[in-house]
């Protein structure tokens, strides 16, 4: 589902490169575990899967089914099922959180050739989405994530990725500013989400999202390139002896 061939990507203002010939590939139906220091390039990596403009791919390929997604706009990627929740997700002042659901989900179906969804269905979705999460429906009249607390905008998010219900899911440090049982119920949305014709990438940064969400793959990040590909037990290791060894073996 998803091709990353020795991409090269850097910031636009700045010039400097970032990511350094990265090599990734996520299969239909796998969740696929991006682990990394503090620095490596985490982040970066799925600003560019989105399509953010700051960041300039100079070499290298991003294939989704097979077709590549670097000349497509954010929207157009979205549109194609490529969704990105935030490790720092953007306040929306002056929209409210029911309207930009709305909003996205009918332009999602939109680009599926399908009809805008009935006022009552639309409602019903959103409140066994937002029950789903443990989420007040009432915190959905308010702007989007505007005063929201950090584990408030990662359910939010979680929200937005449920009722898109989009083929490729990247998942951004969603674990930060967790409690245990946020984290608890933000992982069984991910599950819940886990199918043979969707992907998940979950970039975190420590191994105990990964006692929810079990990886079928686990790969380290490091100065903008995999250095390490394996299964769940990668990240077990990682846990308990942290990056250093696996960085001079890469060395
Ligand atoms: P991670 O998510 O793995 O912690 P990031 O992708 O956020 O890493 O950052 C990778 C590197 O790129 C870091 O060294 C960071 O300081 C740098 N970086 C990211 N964005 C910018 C920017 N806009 N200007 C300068 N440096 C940046
Ligand atoms: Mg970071
Ligand atoms: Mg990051």
């Amino acid at each position: 589902m998803l091709e990353i061939k020795n991409l090269h990507a850097r910031i636009a203002d700045s010039g400097i490169e970032i990511i350094r010939g990265l090599n990734l590939t996520v299969k239909a139906g796998e969740v696929a575990a991006i682990m990394g220091p503090n620095g490596s390039g985490k982040s970066t990596l799925s600003y560019i899967l989105a399509g953010r403009d700051d960041y300039e791919v100079t070499e290298g390929e991003i294939l989704y089914n097979g077709e590549s997604i670097l000349e497509m706009d954010p929207a157009e990627r979205a549109a194609k099922g490529i969704f990105l929740a935030f490790q720092y997700p953007m306040e929306i002042p002056g929209v409210a959180t029911m309207e930009f659901l709305k909003v996205a989900m009918n332009s999602q179906r939109k680009a599926r050739g399908e009809e805008p969804l009935k006022i009552p269905d639309f409602l019903k979705r959103v409140k066994e989405a937002a029950a789903s999460l443990d989420m007040d429906i009432n915190m959905l009249k308010r702007p989007v994530n505007v005063g929201f607390s950090g584990g408030e905008k990662k359910r939010a998010e979680i929200l937005q990725m449920k009722l898109l219900e989009p083929q490729l899911c990247v998942l951004d440090e969603t674990d930060s500013g967790l409690d245990i049982d946020a984290l608890k119920i933000v992982s069984d949305g991910v599950n819940a989400l886990r199918s043979p014709d969707r992907a998940v990438v979950v970039i975190t940064h420590y191994q105990r999202l990964l006692d929810h969400i079990v990886p079928d793959t686990v790969h380290v990040l490091y100065k903008g390139q995999v250095i390490k590909s394996g299964d769940k037990s990668l990240a077990l290791e990682l846990e308990e002896n942290g990056y250093a060894g696996i960085i001079e073996e890469a060395a």
